[in-house]
């Protein structure tokens, strides 16, 4: 078996398309000759490998899912889930980067931008030759940005913006910022904030012992100009921003199966050569429990990912299926990698195995996009008609 081919137990592979294989395997090939080789290496100095940007650009993760005309790859959901599967079975920073630029930059821009806007950023956005990142988290709003305290004042020939956001990957590296302000009126809108401006700023935020190969900082914003034409048409208070989160949720539910699916395959390889007791460990009955349930739970998050991809080519899909989904892989990828770390003993705490990279990793995907218990009372609120949260 190639030790990087999926668990397939449910043999999901023939309800995918020759393109959706392809898609697939151009981008595993990509993982394991790009990523997986360095991710480690990058995750233990705390570094972001900038030289991956571009090379997502030439293999057409950005965008994915962007009409050709702009740049974009025009593909369907099911092969943008299976990119980010892929790309999180080598590491979740990495992931969460095209996340960012997908859902977060490139979405936004083109659902609520203007042509000009689109033409201007998307195709750039698509190569890699601009990065971007999304301001909608501030040091005292995270999972109500509702209460958002960034905002801008309409001047004759400029926006004047005021404020900071906290938490943002890619703070420190992108080019341009989505990011989400109240207007003169109290109302949440969308800007893009290119970097160069007067009074735009970042800091990066050190010590993380997650995410490590991923940045995450602050973007400060004093008295910074935005020109008018840089606000997003069409961006209309915070339901605009929640609309961007949808996208990223759903890529994050098939990206946690990746890295479930790649602490599964290490574990269960691993029960197969060490011996204990004069027997592969793989042969005691607990060792086989741990590995019975990996597997279900996985099939398990396999079917319902592909489930929400269809329904979300239809336009089908709801903010609560995308919440359920999200939810319950982070969950179940965290589970699958703390087993994993179990079967693999000592080893399983060691940088020469993935596992506890993406343990760690796995709890700020838990976090991020809404944490688990905000996702959980969004599907609280679907089941009663009443939101907790509020
Ligand atoms: P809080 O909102 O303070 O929540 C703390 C705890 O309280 C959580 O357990 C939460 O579930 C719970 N809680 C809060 N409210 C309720 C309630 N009503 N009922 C029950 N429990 C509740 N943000 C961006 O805008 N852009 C980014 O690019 C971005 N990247 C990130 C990258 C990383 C590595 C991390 C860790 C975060 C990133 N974030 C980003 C921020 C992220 O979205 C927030 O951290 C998240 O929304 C939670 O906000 P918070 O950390 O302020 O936690």
């Amino acid at each position: 078996v190639d030790s990087f081919e999926s668990p397939d137990f449910y043999c999901l592979d023939d309800l995918l398309t020759a393109e959706h294989k392809l898609v697939r395997s151009a981008v595993r090939n990509f993982v394991k000759r790009e990523i997986t080789p360095i991710a480690e290496e990058y995750a233990q100095r705390a570094e972001f490998p900038s030289h991956i940007v571009p090379k997502f650009g030439q293999i057409g993760v950005f965008g994915a899912t962007i009409p050709t005309e702009y740049g974009g790859g025009g593909l369907d959901q099911i092969s943008y889930g299976l990119m980010t599967q892929e790309i999180e079975r080598g590491d979740s920073g990495m992931r969460s980067i095209v996340s960012v630029q997908n859902s977060l930059v490139m979405y936004p821009i083109w659902a609520f931008g203007t042509e000009a806007q689109r033409q201007k950023y998307l195709p750039r956005l698509a190569t890699g030759e601009l990065l971007g990142c999304f301001g909608l988290t501030e040091a005292n709003h995270g999972s109500d940005p509702g209460g958002m305290e960034t905002n801008f004042i309409e001047r004759s020939d400029y926006f004047l913006l005021n404020g900071s956001k906290l938490w943002i990957t890619n703070a420190n590296i992108a080019d341009i910022a989505i990011v989400w302000a109240r207007n003169d009126q109290g109302k949440v809108r969308g800007l893009i904030v290119e970097r160069g401006l007067e009074g735009f700023t970042s800091a990066e935020i050190k010590n993380k012992w997650s995410l490590r190969a991923s940045t995450t900082g602050e973007l400060i914003f004093n008295d910074v100009q935005v020109p008018k034409e840089n606000i997003l048409p069409e961006a209309f208070g915070l339901k605009s921003a929640l609309k961007c989160l949808e996208q990223a949720r759903y890529g994050i539910s098939w990206g946690a199966l990746g890295a479930a699916m790649e602490c599964y395959e290490v574990a269960r390889r691993y029960a197969l050569e060490r011996i204990q007791f004069g027997k592969p460990i793989a042969s005691f009955q607990l060792v086989q429990k741990k590995l019975a349930e990996m597997l279900t739970d996985i099939t398990q998050g396999q079917l319902l990912c592909w489930r929400l991809g269809m329904l979300k080519n239809e336009d089908r899909a709801t903010v609560a299926q995308i919440s359920m989904a999200k939810r319950s892989n982070v969950e179940m990828a965290l589970r699958v990698a703390r087993e994993a770390r179990q079967i693999l003993g000592a080893m399983g705490i060691s940088g020469d195995y993935p596992i506890m990279r993406h343990l760690m990793n796995l709890e700020s995907v838990s976090t991020y996009e809404g944490t688990h218990d905000i996702q959980l009372l969004i599907l609280g609120a679907e089941i009663t008609g009443i939101p907790a949260f509020k």
